[in-house]
C-alpha cells in the first residue's frame, strides 16, 4: 500500500474512518470524501493534521470530485443504519445508485480497483443459513428496509456492470454486522443502544422475544478484511463478518454482565422484515484472502463499553 493514493467515500463515518487510519498506517496518501450526512468530522479529527490525509467535503449523489491519479477506491458512503435510512429514505437510494455510478466512474477514468461496501442486507430475511455468497437472498423490494437493501443490491448489479461492460477492477465486500468504538450513539443501532442503556441503568430494548440473530464483527477485523479484499484481484462478492452468532437476548444480558449493570430488559415491538438471522458462510473470505475474524465478542464489547463510557464523561457532552 505504501505511496499508492486511496479514495474512501464515506471516511468520516465508523468504518470509514477505522479503514483511513489503517490505510494510512499502511504508507498510503488518502482521500476522504463525505457530506458528514451521518459521519462527523470528530471521528477523523485525529486525522486531519496526517501529511497523507486530505477531507474533501462532497455528496457523491453529485460526483467524486477528485483529481489526479488514484489507485483505490473503497466506496463506503451510503446511509447505512435503520433509523437514518428510515429517516432518508430517498438519499439512501441515491447514494446506492447515483453515489456508486459516480464512485464507480471515478476508478474507470483512473484505471483504480474499485471495492463496493456491500452487505449482509442484501440477503434479506434470509432462507438459507449460514449466508454463502451464492445465495440471492429474500429481500421484500417494496418494505421499509428496502431503500437500504435494494440500494445496495443496486450497487452490486452496476458495480458487476462496470467489470463486466467496461473492464473495471471492481469487487464487492459484503460486510455483516460489525461494531466498536465510533459507532454513532444515536443512530439506533444494536450495539451501541445496548451499552448506552446499560450504562445508564436503563431497561435494554430488546425488539420482539431478541430470538433473532446477528453474527458481530470486531470493527478493526472487519477492516482487515476490506483491505484484504481490495488488495486482491478477486471480483467477490465476498462475505467479511463475524461467525459467532448470537441471539439479540443474548446480546442484551452480555452487555448487562459486562458493564455490571442492574438494567431490566424491556421487549419492544420488532420492526417490519427484520431478518430472523444472519450469519455469514466465511469459506470464500478464508480460502480467498486468509482473512477469518480474530477478535472475541467479549474482547471486543469490552473495549466498545470502554468508550461509550469515555463518551459520556463530561469533558465529551455538550455544554
Ligand atoms: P456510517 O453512517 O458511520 O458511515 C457512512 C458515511 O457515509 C458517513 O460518514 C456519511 O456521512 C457518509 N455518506 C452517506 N451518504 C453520503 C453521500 N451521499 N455522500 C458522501 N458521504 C455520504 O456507517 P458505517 O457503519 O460506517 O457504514 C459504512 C459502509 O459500510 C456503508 O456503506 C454501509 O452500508 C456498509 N456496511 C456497514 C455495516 C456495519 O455494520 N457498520 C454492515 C454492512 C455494511
Ligand atoms: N435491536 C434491538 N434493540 C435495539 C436496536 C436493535 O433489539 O435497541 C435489534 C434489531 O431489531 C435487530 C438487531 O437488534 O434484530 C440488530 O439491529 P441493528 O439495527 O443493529 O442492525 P440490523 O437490523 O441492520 O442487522
Amino acid at each position: 500500500m505504501d505511496g499508492a493514493r486511496v479514495v474512501v467515500t464515506g471516511g468520516a463515518g465508523f468504518l470509514g474512518s477505522w479503514l483511513c487510519e489503517r490505510l494510512l498506517g499502511d504508507g498510503a496518501a488518502v482521500v476522504c470524501v463525505d457530506s458528514l450526512v451521518t459521519g462527523a468530522r470528530t471521528n477523523v479529527a485525529p486525522l486531519v493534521d496526517h501529511p497523507r490525509f486530505t477531507f474533501v467535503a462532497a455528496d457523491v449523489c453529485e460526483g467524486v470530485p477528485v483529481d489526479g491519479a488514484v489507485d483505490r477506491v473503497f466506496h463506503l458512503a451510503s446511509v447505512a443504519s435503520p433509523v437514518h435510512y428510515l429517516r432518508l429514505p430517498l438519499e439512501t437510494l441515491r447514494s446506492g445508485s447515483l453515489g456508486t455510478t459516480h464512485a464507480l466512474d471515478l476508478a474507470e477514468r483512473t484505471g483504480a480497483r474499485f471495492l463496493l461496501a456491500s452487505t449482509s442486507e442484501v440477503y434479506g430475511d434470509p432462507l438459507e443459513h449460514p449466508q454463502h455468497e451464492s445465495y440471492w437472498g429474500n429481500v421484500n423490494p417494496i418494505g421499509p428496509r428496502s431503500v437500504y437493501d435494494e440500494a445496495k443490491r443496486f450497487a452490486e448489479a452496476t458495480t458487476a456492470a462496470y467489470r463486466r461492460s467496461l473492464g473495471t477492477d471492481a469487487t464487492i465486500a459484503r460486510i455483516f454486522n460489525t461494531y466498536g468504538p465510533r459507532m454513532a450513539l444515536a443512530d439506533g443501532r444494536v450495539v451501541p443502544a445496548f451499552v448506552q442503556q446499560a450504562l445508564a441503568g436503563e431497561p435494554l430494548t430488546v425488539a420482539g422475544d431478541g430470538s433473532q440473530t446477528r453474527s458481530l464483527c470486531w470493527v478493526a477485523d472487519t477492516v482487515d478484511g476490506l483491505v484484504r479484499l481490495g488488495e486482491s484481484g478477486f471480483p467477490g462478492p465476498v462475505n467479511i463478518g463475524g461467525d459467532a452468532e448470537v441471539t439479540v437476548l443474548e446480546l442484551a444480558r452480555t452487555i448487562i454482565d459486562l458493564t455490571g449493570s442492574s438494567s431490566t430488559i424491556e421487549h419492544v415491538p420488532l420492526p417490519q422484515d427484520d431478518p430472523r438471522v444472519r450469519r455469514p458462510d466465511l469459506a470464500e473470505a478464508e480460502g480467498l484472502l486468509g482473512w477469518r475474524p480474530r477478535t472475541p465478542l467479549r474482547e471486543g464489547l469490552i473495549r466498545t463499553i470502554e468508550w461509550v463510557a469515555a463518551q459520556r464523561r463530561p469533558e465529551h457532552l455538550p455544554a
